[in-house]
């Protein structure tokens, strides 16, 4: 399918190494458009630019920088590049890993989604920042070459982490707990004002729990896990008695 029609864009900015890897990979699959930050918009999740113009930059063919966000790209990309809606929307591969509940900050898995809101099929490729992301390409290419044979309902995609050496596999996976720690660090400015650095130190802690995308990754292996933009609690939906009787009930 020479007609496929493929956007593709990152958080890195549209020089990242990574989205030239994928820019290059994905063109094997169609015909590849990709709309970037002009600079790096890592952890901007899906946040939009309401309150401000946005400028596109066109780059030669096919190739736009905007001064966006990532989803703001995706939108830009949809809505005024192209010509009709693309069939994939490829975001990555990002400098560094996006597991557990990174997925939430990422702009990576959020510009994936936005893909997928956009009624494209949806993709976010981050890889271990010491990965070879020379060797990450046949990986990519063979799960794009499989991927449309596994069906994934709306709003929902894959979010891929590369491990750091030769990958053992693909591994479906669920979503990780992990923590950060001192994440918020204080110090002075020259004038005696403190300031704030978010992200101090940037080695989580993951929970590894059996079948999980950080248990995956760090075991080597590419973790492929399918995420869901419903955000809702079914465990606690089923609880619908229990919830009538506290809120609705006498109070006693
Ligand atoms: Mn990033």
């Amino acid at each position: 399918m020479r007609d496929r029609l493929i956007l593709i864009t990152n958080d890195d900015g549209l020089w990242a190494p990574g989205l030239e890897v994928l820019a290059r990979v994905a063109s094997r699959f169609g015909r590849v458009v990709a709309v970037a930050p002009d600079r790096n918009r890592s952890a901007v999740s899906s946040a939009l630019s309401l309150h401000g113009i946005l400028r596109l930059h066109p780059l030669g063919e096919d190739r736009f920088a905007c001064d966006g966000t990532p989803v703001d790209c995706v939108l830009l990309g949809v809505r005024s590049v192209l010509e009709r809606k693309p069939d994939w929307v490829l975001s990555g591969i990002n400098h560094g890993f996006n597991l557990g509940e990174d997925v939430f900050y990422s702009g990576t898995v959020g510009a994936a989604f936005e893909g997928a809101l956009q009624g494209a099929k949806g993709a976010a490729f981050s890889a271990h920042p010491s990965a070879d992301l020379e060797k990450v390409e046949p990986w990519i290419e063979t799960f794009l070459q499989r991927w449309e044979n596994l069906e994934l309902g709306p709003n929902r995609i894959w979010n891929l982490n590369f491990p750091k050496a030769e990958p053992k596999g693909f591994k479906l996976c669920s979503q990780d707990n992990r923590q950060y720690h001192n994440i918020v660090e204080k110090r002075m400015d020259p004038r005696g004002t403190p300031y704030y650095w978010i992200g101090g130190d940037l080695g989580p802690t993951y929970a590894k729990s059996a079948g999980s995308d950080a248990e995956a990754a760090l075991g080597g292996w590419v973790a492929v896990t399918p995420l869901h933009l419903d955000l809702g609690c079914p465990e606690t939906l089923a609880k619908r008695e229990a919830f009538d009787t506290t809120f609705n009930g006498n109070g006693e």
